[in-house]
């Protein structure tokens, strides 16, 4: 199999690369609502930009929590648990790994939630 440190460093770095887009997004998204509202706080552009502003912000912790994740897989294969399931402590499988690098689960505790 890969070497399983490789695989979520590399997933640590695609995972800071959307972290690093989403955030400058959302600094440019921010700094024209500002520039709007004081223009004119009933500009119909506003109630877009708070959505979009919303929106990224849900994106930014939905990254930002991956990326916890996957520090979180690293610190498991420094302790040689990586692979085995938090719940159930059966193997979590290659397949699933190499799909879900940072998964804690095997495919039949995560399918029971
Ligand atoms: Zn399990």
């Amino acid at each position: 199999m890969d070497d399983p440190r490789r695989r979520l460093e590399h997933e640590r770095e695609v995972t800071l690369g959307r972290l690093a887009s989403l955030t400058g997004d959302h600094d440019a998204i921010v700094a024209a609502s500002l520039d709007t509202n004081a223009d004119d706080e009933h500009d119909p552009e506003g109630a877009t930009i708070a959505f979009e502003r919303s929106q990224i912000g849900a994106l930014v912790r939905q990254v930002a929590g991956h990326l916890a994740e996957v520090d979180a897989a690293l610190a498991r294969v420094s302790d040689g648990t990586y692979g085995v399931c938090e719940r159930c402590g059966s193997a979590t499988g290659e397949a699933r790994l190499e799909a879900l690098p940072a998964a804690r689960l095997c495919i039949t505790c995560a399918a029971a939630g």
